[in-house]
């Protein structure tokens, strides 16, 4: 039978992984396998106890709703997964127990490189904006923002990722950063529309859009017009998915052919 891995969630059926994963096993000519499986909220522990029995099962992408609940059902997390108090990648370890990581932080901050950014502004603060912090943790930041909301929600991050900073509503005025994140749904094909945060960012900043449908957010449109730098939320999608890529098939993601792959991605 053929090893393969699979990207779980409810609904799933929009996600990228398969395309990502399978256009990587092609090029690599790694016999393999990605596939989709919808699993609905009631049907997580049988998915999990039906999948530590299949020997040609080598691990799961895990996407909404599940991040935090698939915590539950495995056997040792890694240092981010627990900091992020949720998994997106779940492998099984050469015992046999099913560890959980979380390729987010790392997808998120990789596109960064290693630029210094003396004040960061971040809109979220749902489980995308946790993989933020927890991918800037080990960088030398300024201080924080975090609009939201809901407020009390993004003050309660700061004070559990130790960082100084303040949270705001998403219309208070805030001192324009150098990086601007939006870790939000907003901006999202069927979400509410992102304000205008352009006001935010600093003259030759960078902003950073996490939303990947549709990739051209309003947010990043204005923010080439103001010939800021911009970040795409294909960056961080191809990055997770590259670490994923390597837990699962013992090879590195050929990252040489990520041009070819955001085309194949956008058609
Ligand atoms: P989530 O946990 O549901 O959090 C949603 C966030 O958006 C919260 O901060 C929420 O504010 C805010 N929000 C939602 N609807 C709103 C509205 N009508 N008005 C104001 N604020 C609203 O979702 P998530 O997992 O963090 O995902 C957030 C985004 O990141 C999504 O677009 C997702 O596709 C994207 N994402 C991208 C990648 C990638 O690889 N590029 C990876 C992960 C996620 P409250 O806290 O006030 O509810």
């Amino acid at each position: 039978m053929t090893r393969y891995a699979e990207v779980i969630g409810d609904p799933v059926g929009h996600s990228k992984s398969p395309l990502i994963h399978m256009f990587w096993l092609r090029k690599l000519e790694l016999t393999g396998d990605y596939r989709i499986c919808p699993v609905v909220p009631d049907a997580l522990a049988d998915y999990f106890a039906a999948r530590r029995r299949d020997a040609d099962w080598l691990g799961c992408n895990v996407t909404i709703p599940h991040k935090i609940a698939a915590m539950a059902f495995i056997d040792s997390a890694s240092p981010l997964a627990r900091l992020i108090g949720a998994t997106n990648t779940v492998v099984r370890n050469a015992d046999g127990g099913l560890k959980g990581g979380n390729t987010d932080a790392t997808g998120f901050a990789a596109p960064l490189g290693a630029q210094h950014y003396t004040s960061v502004t971040m809109i979220g603060a749902g489980g995308a904006a946790r993989a933020v912090l927890a991918g800037l943790m080990n960088r030398r930041i300024g201080p924080i923002t975090i609009l939201n909301r809901d407020v009390a929600k993004a003050a309660a991050l700061l004070r559990e990722f130790g960082l100084h900073g303040q949270a705001l509503p998403l219309d208070a005025p805030a001192p324009p950063a150098q990086l601007l994140i939006n870790a939000s749904a907003l901006g999202m094909q069927g979400q509410a529309v992102l304000p205008d945060m352009m006001g935010r960012v600093a003259d030759g900043g960078t902003v950073y859009d996490l939303v990947y449908a549709p990739l051209n957010t309003p947010l990043l449109i204005a923010a080439r017009a103001r010939g800021l730098t911009v970040i795409d939320g294909l960056a961080m999608l191809i990055g997770q998915a590259a670490e994923a890529f390597a837990l699962f098939y013992g090879a590195p993601a050929p990252r040489q052919n990520d041009a070819e792959l955001r085309e194949l991605l956008i058609a």
